[in-house]
């Protein structure tokens, strides 16, 4: 391998390996767990999910948590979530359904999700739930009808770049709009709350912050000007979790957002509200895969395993880089890391750095905790990984 990429390679499997060790140090029951499972697996760690949710109450004192289910919706993580009593962000029927049989109570449930199917909110309504997003006219008129005197609260919005997995771009209205749409609200008989926003999923930005702190500033005081007093912030998800690259900690980003709140949220009594998936169990989820194949082609040294895109890897198509580690020594090699099926879609990440693996050995996806086991299908006949849990 040459001299630069030979550097690359050692700081690239050197941070993974760092990674997996730091973590069994930190959790030294992981260690029998990993060796114990059979592949592919997703070993989910729900102490270190409490310990994730302990961090963000303490670097985000003063906000209510409600868990985005969306990132992960096992019963055990909802149950353990539960434990912390902090609340749940739903999007669907079947997400609601599953926060209440986990014991969560309606009062603790909010729906971010600003478009909504009518039947879900119908159902949520009955069960409840009365807080609910809105980014448009249509979505005012539809709540308003469906679930009368509801509280509603307006998605801004804003800046996503440089995060990794964008929402802008599909939800979230300009200031003057969202003014308009929150007086609209309240000609329909319902209750509007506050403003929320989403800086993008994985944000390593933390302008993006800044823009839609401001920006929210700036339609607080609109509607204040309109005679409509807001209550409610609510400063969504975002939170990142560390893949293949570092990533601004919660101690970071609470330190950051708390300033900002000082400066543009100074006085007026509100209520503030934060919505973290990935940044609770995000980086406490390992998917471990078997090595099935080897070969050379094209140039490139090809690795197959037992699992892929289509059974929870996908966010690798959009570009998430998991860090790899694989218990060998010895030089390493660059590897193309393909999935089990037989699309050629199917390919996980291209130059991964690792010691040459034989077929059987097993290789440890890091921070896989979210965004991966929900979005499995059994494409090919192959079965999302089995969810095993330590604590
Ligand atoms: C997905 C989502 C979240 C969670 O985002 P993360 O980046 O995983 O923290 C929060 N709120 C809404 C409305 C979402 O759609």
């Amino acid at each position: 391998m040459a001299g630069a990429s030979l550097r690359a390679g050692e700081l690239q499997f050197g941070y993974s390996k760092r990674y997996f060790f730091e973590l069994i140090e930190s959790y030294p029951f992981l260690r029998n767990a990993l060796d114990g499972v059979q592949t592919p697996s997703m070993v989910i760690n729900l102490r270190g999910v409490a310990d994730r949710i302990e961090l963000l109450k303490r670097e985000f004192e003063g906000f209510k948590i409600f868990y985005a289910v969306k990132a992960n919706d096992h019963p055990e993580i909802l149950r353990a979530v539960q434990e912390k009593g902090i609340g749940f962000e739903v999007a669907s029927s079947a997400e609601l359904e599953r926060v209440l049989e986990a014991g969560a109570k309606p009062e603790n449930i909010i729906s971010s999700n600003p478009v909504k199917p009518p039947d879900f909110i119908e159902y949520a309504y009955r069960m409840g739930v009365k807080t609910f997003a809105v980014d448009s006219f249509a979505e005012v008129e539809k709540v308003s009808y469906l679930a009368p005197r509801a509280r509603v609260y307006v998605r801004l919005a804003v800046p996503n770049e440089g995060s990794e997995w964008p929402l802008s771009r599909k939800f979230g209205l300009d200031p003057d709009t969202a003014l308009e749409v929150l007086l609209y609200a309240r000609d329909k008989g319902l209750v509007p709350y506050g403003i929320t926003f989403h800086v993008g999923s994985q944000c390593n930005n933390l302008s993006n912050w800044f823009t839609a702190i401001k920006n929210s500033y700036h339609l607080w005081e609109m509607a204040l000007s309109r005679g409509l007093r807001l209550t409610m912030l609510n400063i969504g998800g975002g939170i990142p979790i560390r893949y293949l690259r570092e990533s601004l900690r919660p101690e970071d980003i609470g330190y950051y957002v708390k300033g900002l709140l000082r400066k543009y949220f100074p006085t007026s009594p509100y209520e503030l509200q934060m919505e973290p998936g990935r940044g609770i169990v995000g980086d406490q989820g390992i998917l471990v895969a078997s090595v099935i194949g080897k070969a050379r082609r094209g140039g490139e040294n090809w690795l197959y395993v037992d699992t892929g895109v289509f059974n929870g890897i996908a966010e690798a198509l959009g570009g998430i880089r998991y860090p790899v580690f694989v218990e060998r020594e010895g030089e390493l090699k660059e590897w193309t890391l393909a999935g089990v099926s037989c699309d050629s879609m199917d390919v996980i990440a291209k130059r991964i750095y690792l010691p040459e693996p034989e077929v059987g050995d097993r290789l440890y996806f890091l921070s896989a905790g979210a965004y991966t086991t929900v979005y499995a299908s059994n494409f090919n006949g192959f079965p999302p990984p089995k969810v095993v849990f330590v604590s």
